[in-house]
């Protein structure tokens, strides 16, 4: 897909690079550059810089730079396209040739197609939780003072014991095997090819609130951000700090 050059040149324009950069790490200026700590790779020191007069970045730890739509594609494991529209969404811009480019409509219907399974897997998950299956997790959430109302609201679930619950429950509502691994829900041992549920025996926290308030009857199971990021690790192992620190301090302590 190609844009035109003038509404890339305004993208860019309304996407400046600091200011981009700024929502994922604090910058400091030094000199011509602004500095941080690498949100790319682990470092202590700060090693990543950010050129506003030539609205570019650098990392001189793991070498990665280039325009703010490199950035992106970077930061959120985006493809160039994916990384434009996010840029494009935060700048309220519509992509010249949306609408008829077959292969984003294509993309677009299996970004949502992930986005259902997801959200069925969460209900599936909580239903588990409060059924007879679910034994074992009650007890366990009882013991980290868990009540069945924080539960609710929260849609926290249980994937109980077993290496295909999850798969039968979903594939049996027409979800493919292609889908539940793109949507993080299987995995695939390399070795054997062996697919299985990617949560076994343990306690879901459905991965929507470090953002936004959560409600069981609509599991908000999308991506943080609205960005069309690919949706994997909807679920988290542990409660999501947002969520013990706002929703229910000391609840999980
Ligand atoms: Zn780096």
């Amino acid at each position: 897909m190609a844009f035109p050059q003038e509404w890339m040149d305004e993208l860019l324009s309304k996407n400046e690079i600091t200011e981009v950069v700024s929502s994922y790490v604090t910058l400091k200026p030094k000199g011509r550059k602004l500095w941080a700590c690498c949100p790319l790779h682990g470092e202590k020191t700060p090693s990543f810089s950010v050129s506003p007069d030539k609205q570019l970045f650098y990392c001189f730890g793991c070498h990665a730079g280039g325009t703010v739509i490199q950035f992106i594609m970077d930061m959120e494991h985006l493809t160039f396209i994916e990384a434009v529209k996010l840029l494009a969404e935060r700048a309220h811009m519509e992509l010249p040739e949306e609408k008829n480019d077959k292969e984003l409509i294509r993309l677009r219907a299996y970004r949502e197609r992930l986005y259902a399974a997801n959200k069925a897997a969460a209900r599936f998950y909580c239903e588990q939780l409060l059924g007879p299956a679910g034994q074992s997790g009650r007890d366990y959430a009882q013991k980290r003072g868990l009540v069945k109302d924080i539960i609710l609201r929260f849609g926290i679930g249980y994937a109980p014991e077993g290496w295909d619950n999850l798969m039968k429950h979903l594939e049996s509502q027409g979800f493919s095997e292609k889908e539940l691994l793109d949507a993080g829900l299987l995995v695939k041992n390399p070795n054997s090819g062996r697919v299985y549920d990617a949560y076994r025996n343990r306690l879901i926290y459905p991965g929507c609130w470090t953002t936004a308030s959560p409600s069981i009857s609509t599991p908000a199971t999308r991506p943080s951000t609205t960005s069309g990021r690919t949706c994997t690790a909807c679920f988290c192992r542990r409660a999501p700090s947002s969520l013990t620190s706002s929703w229910s301090r000391g609840i999980w302590t």
